[in-house]
C-alpha cells in the first residue's frame, strides 16, 4: 500500500500522487503571532511535523512551508495596545513559537515566510485580480467579488443558493452564514495607528486570507502538493485562498487539503477566546516532560477530536517506560541464535507501521505496532535468544519509527526558557517578605507580573506559571 490522504477537497480518501514526482511540497498555516501559541495550536502543528517526517521515512524529498501571520486585526490591536511596533510586537511571538516548536520536536520547516516580507507580492496579486474581474476597489479598500468565482464554496461545501450572500465583509473572520466579498487591501483606519503600507493600492494593509495565497503561490508554485491547518480554517480562511489564488493562476491551488480536528477541554475547542487553554511552558510547569507533552497530544486519530486531560500524565509515562525498559533489556541481553527471528520481526512490525501511516495517517495503527515490537524485542531477551549485534538492528528499527513519531529521541526534560531569571525574582520576593521589606516584595511581584507571570503561595511553596 502507498500512502493515502483525506482530501477535504473531496470528502474521500484518495492515494497520494505527488505533482512531482519523487517530492512533496507543503503549506501549513503558521500561528497568528499576537500571544503565546497553546497546545491545541501546536496539535495541528505536530500534524503537519507528522506528515512532513512521514513522508520523509517513505523517501520523499520534502518542502515544507509554514508562514507567521504577523498582519491581522489582532497583531495591530496588540502592538498598538502597548505603543511598540508590529515587528517588536510580533518578533517576541515568534520567538516563543519557536522555542515551544523545538520543546516538542517539531522540525524546522524549510521557509517561515512573514506576511510583512510579502506586500509586493500580495499587492501584485490584487491587481492581477482586479484586472481579471474577480475584485473591486471600494473607497481604497479591494474586495474579492465572489459571484464572479463559480467554484467559490466548494472547499466549504456552501449552497450558495441558500445562504444569504451579504453586500461586503471587512473582517478577517466571519461564519458561513455571512458569506460576502471579503476584504483582499483594507484601506488605512485610524484604529491600525502606525500600521500601513503605501503601495499602489494605496496607503494600507492586506486581508489575512491574502497573505497565505501569495506566499505559498510563491514559494511552492501552482498546484503544490498538500496544504494544512486546522479543521476552524476550511471556512472562510482556505476557502478564500482558492478563490484568490486560482483567480489568478486558473489551476488548483492544492492537491490535497489535510484539515486536522480540535483539541478539547471539557468538551468545548481549546482557545484563546474562551480562555480555556495551556502553552507548553503551562505543561512544563505542570511537570510534563517534553516528550510526554508530544506523545499525549499526537495520540488519536488527527480526523478525531481529541480531549486534553491533564490527569492523562500517569498513563502516558506508563507507556514511555514500556520503551525505556524495552531499551534497558536489549542494552543487557546476551543471548544467541535469534537473529533471523528479529529480522523477521522487524519487517513484520515495519511493514504495519508503514500500513498504518500510510492509511490516512493512522497514527494508533501504526504506534500499536511500535508497542508490538517492544513486546517482541522483549521476549526475544527473555528467550536469550539475541545479544551484541542483533541488539543495534533492533535499536537501528527503533531509530527508523522514531524519525517519524519523534518522542524517543526528545529529550525527557523540557524547561521554561526563562525559569532561572522566574525563579530567583520569586526567591528575591520570598526573602523581602520574610525580612517584611514591602517595598522590595511587591517590586519583585511586579517584576513577575510585567512578565506574565502568575504566582500563588501553597503549603508553604510558592508555584507560578504564565498566564
Ligand atoms: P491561529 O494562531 O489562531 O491562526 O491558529 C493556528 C492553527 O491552530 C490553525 O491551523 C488553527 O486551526 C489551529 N487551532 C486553533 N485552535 C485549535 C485547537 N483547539 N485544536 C487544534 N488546532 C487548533
Ligand atoms: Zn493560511
Amino acid at each position: 500500500m502507498a500512502l493515502r490522504l483525506y482530501n477535504t477537497l473531496t470528502r474521500s480518501v484518495e492515494p497520494f500522487v505527488p505533482r512531482d514526482s519523487g517530492k512533496a511540497t507543503m503549506y501549513t498555516c503558521g500561528p497568528t503571532v499576537y500571544a503565546r501559541a497553546h497546545i491545541g495550536n501546536f496539535r495541528t502543528f505536530l500534524v503537519s511535523d507528522l506528515l512532513r517526517r512521514y513522508l520523509a521515512y517513505a523517501g520523499y524529498d520534502v518542502k515544507w512551508v509554514m508562514n507567521l501571520t504577523d498582519i491581522d486585526d489582532t497583531t495591530i490591536k496588540g502592538a498598538n495596545a502597548e505603543g511598540v511596533s508590529l515587528r517588536d510586537y510580533t518578533d517576541r511571538y515568534i520567538a516563543s513559537f519557536h522555542e515551544d516548536r523545538r520543546t516538542l520536536g517539531i522540525t524546522d520547516a524549510d521557509l517561515y515566510p512573514r506576511a510583512t516580507d510579502h506586500i509586493p507580492e500580495m499587492v501584485k496579486m490584487v491587481e492581477d485580480l482586479i484586472t481579471a474581474k474577480h475584485a473591486y476597489v471600494v473607497d481604497g479598500s479591494a474586495y474579492f467579488k465572489i459571484e464572479s468565482f463559480p467554484n467559490y464554496g466548494k472547499l466549504a461545501r456552501l449552497n450558495m443558493e441558500e445562504l444569504r450572500v451579504g453586500e461586503r465583509v471587512a473582517s478577517d473572520e466571519y461564519e458561513k452564514e455571512d458569506v460576502r466579498d471579503f476584504a483582499l487591501w483594507k484601506a488605512w483606519d485610524a484604529v491600525d495607528g502606525p500600521v500601513a503600507w503605501d503601495t499602489g493600492l494605496g496607503k494600507g494593509r492586506p486581508g489575512w486570507h491574502l497573505e497565505c495565497s501569495a506566499m505559498s503561490l510563491k514559494y511552492l508554485g501552482k498546484g503544490f502538493d498538500i496544504h494544512l491547518g486546522g479543521v476552524d480554517l476550511i471556512f472562510p480562511h482556505h476557502q478564500n485562498e482558492i478563490a484568490q489564488t486560482e483567480g489568478v493562476t486558473h489551476e488548483p491551488l492544492a492537491r490535497y487539503w489535510v484539515h486536522s480536528e480540535h483539541l478539547l477541554v471539557d468538551g468545548q475547542k481549546m482557545s484563546k477566546s474562551l480562555g480555556n487553554f495551556y502553552t507548553v511552558s503551562d505543561m512544563v510547569n505542570m511537570g510534563w516532560k517534553a516528550r510526554e507533552i508530544r506523545y499525549g497530544l499526537l495520540a488519536g486519530h488527527y480526523r478525531q477530536r481529541t480531549n486534553f486531560q491533564a490527569s492523562g500524565l500517569e498513563s502516558i509515562r506508563q507507556a514511555l517506560a514500556r520503551f525505556e525498559a524495552c531499551s534497558v533489556n536489549l542494552e543487557h541481553a546476551e543471548g544467541q541464535g535469534g537473529r533471523a527471528e528479529l529480522q523477521d520481526r522487524i519487517a513484520q512490525r515495519e511493514q504495519e507501521f508503514r500500513d498504518g501511516f500510510d492509511d490516512d495517517l493512522n497514527y494508533p495503527e501504526a504506534l500499536a505496532a511500535v508497542f508490538n515490537f517492544v513486546r517482541d524485542a522483549n521476549t526475544l531477551c527473555q528467550e536469550r535468544k539475541i545479544g551484541g549485534s542483533e541488539r543495534d538492528l533492533a535499536m537501528e528499527a527503533m531509530k527508523r519509527f522514531d524519525s517519524v513519531l519523534g518522542f524517543l529521541d526528545l529529550s525527557g526534560e523540557a524547561v521554561d526558557p526563562e525559569a532561572a531569571e522566574i525563579e530567583a525574582l520569586i526567591e528575591a520576593r520570598n526573602a523581602a517578605r520574610k525580612a517584611k521589606d514591602w517595598t522590595e516584595a511587591d517590586r519583585a511581584r511586579d517584576a513577575l507580573t510585567e512578565r506574565g507571570i502568575v504566582i500563588e503561595d501553597r503549603a508553604g511553596k510558592t508555584v507560578w506559571r504564565r498566564k
